[in-house]
């Protein structure tokens, strides 16, 4: 049943997934402008004006690995992005999903948060469905001797500053000892025996990362969320499933209007997006030198880009409507990148 291994060659995965109107645009008629014409393609169809007025239609094309329409479940999106990975990290293994795009994209709807839908079986995230097979891959006997033992991390980047979502958000320093190993002190993992265990996790996570906040994605849409599996052997370390629910990647906050705070908050998610990219791209060229410590956020998951048994998929969430059209060029543009060599 699972046969489905990362080959050697292809530690790096990029998908894109296009989301559906939403009732909002839809009643503004905002046009759709996204195509996906085949499995590993996506169109993007910008309306322009000539200098006499007239309209016409300019269309880019970019390919991936996979690319998802709005008709796509997020059951489909896994089996072709986050499930590959999975057995990885019985392997000792680093496994690495992130959800990377405008807010209001489906990057929350696509990791599966408590606030994306109904804790129902069809609205399962990326979160669960990992864990899913996590314990089914437990119970197999080729791993059952290792005795395994799982635990769940649940954990906020926000302004270069990681906050324990399973601890009242309380502030965490980050370490890095001799060894370059780093080190997130006192964070919080719970051991974690089911799917049920995993998704209370995340829901406590969930409602303590919006606790005293006016409005969930207005802060959400400002700060990473990493919800990690990790796997113990005998209190050792044995592998990782690490799922992150990056920042909105909008450059709204650079104008002129946006207060200092604001700036603050755009200048350190540019950084840190901007370092993740060059740290793929170090995994993907089995470079020597990985620039993780130029953010927190790479700093954190250093492990993830490090070593011969890493591998990563990134999911681009896109809007499809006119409106957003600068963002989802924007967005896949940088997911280009990621994987270009
Ligand atoms: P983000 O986390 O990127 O800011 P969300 O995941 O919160 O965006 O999605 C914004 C809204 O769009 C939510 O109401 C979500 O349920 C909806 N949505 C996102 N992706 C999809 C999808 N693929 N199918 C249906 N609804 C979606
Ligand atoms: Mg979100």
């Amino acid at each position: 049943m699972f046969s489905l291994e990362p080959p050697e060659d292809h530690r790096i995965c990029v998908c894109v997934r296009k989301r559906p109107l939403n009732e909002r645009e839809t009643i503004m008629k905002d046009l759709d402008i996204i195509t996906i014409p085949s499995h590993n393609v996506v169109m993007v169809h910008e309306s322009k004006q000539k200098v006499d007025l007239t309209r016409y239609l300019e269309n880019q094309t970019f390919c991936f690995d996979h690319a998802f329409d709005d008709t796509a479940s997020n059951e489909l999106v896994y089996q072709f992005t986050a499930r590959p990975l999975v057995e990885s990290i019985f392997r000792k293994g680093m496994a690495t999903c992130f959800a990377y795009g405008q807010t209001g994209s489906g990057k929350t709807h696509t990791m599966g948060g408590a606030f994306s839908g109904k804790a129902q079986d069809c609205s399962k995230g990326m979160y669960a469905l990992v864990a899913q097979d996590v314990f089914l891959l437990l119970r197999n006997a080729a791993y059952e001797k290792l005795e395994l033992k799982v635990y769940g991390t649940f954990f906020e980047i926000y302004g270069g500053k990681v906050y324990d979502l399973l601890n009242w958000k309380r502030k965490l320093q980050v370490l890095e000892d001799g060894n370059q190993q780093v080190q997130v002190v006192g964070l919080q993992e719970l051991e974690v025996s089911c799917v049920e265990d995993v998704l209370n996790l995340v829901e406590v996570g969930n409602s303590c990362r919006t606790s005293g906040q006016t409005s969930v994605n207005a802060h959400s849409s400002r700060s990473h969320a990493v919800f990690q599996l990790i796997l113990k052997s005998g209190g050792k370390l044995h592998g990782k499933f690490s799922l992150v629910d990056l920042a909105g990647n909008e450059r709204g906050a650079d104008t002129a209007k946006a207060t200092r705070k604001r700036q603050l908050e755009g200048a350190e998610i540019n950084k840190s997006l901007l370092a993740l990219k060059e740290c793929i791209r170090a995994l993907g060229k089995n470079k020597s030198h990985t620039p993780f410590r130029a953010s927190k956020l790479t700093q954190v998951l250093r492990d993830s880009f490090i070593g011969q048994n890493s591998s990563t998929c990134m999911i681009a969430t896109i809007s499809p409507g006119m409106t957003s059209c600068e963002n989802t060029l924007n967005t896949l543009r940088y997911a280009n990148r990621v994987k270009e060599l």
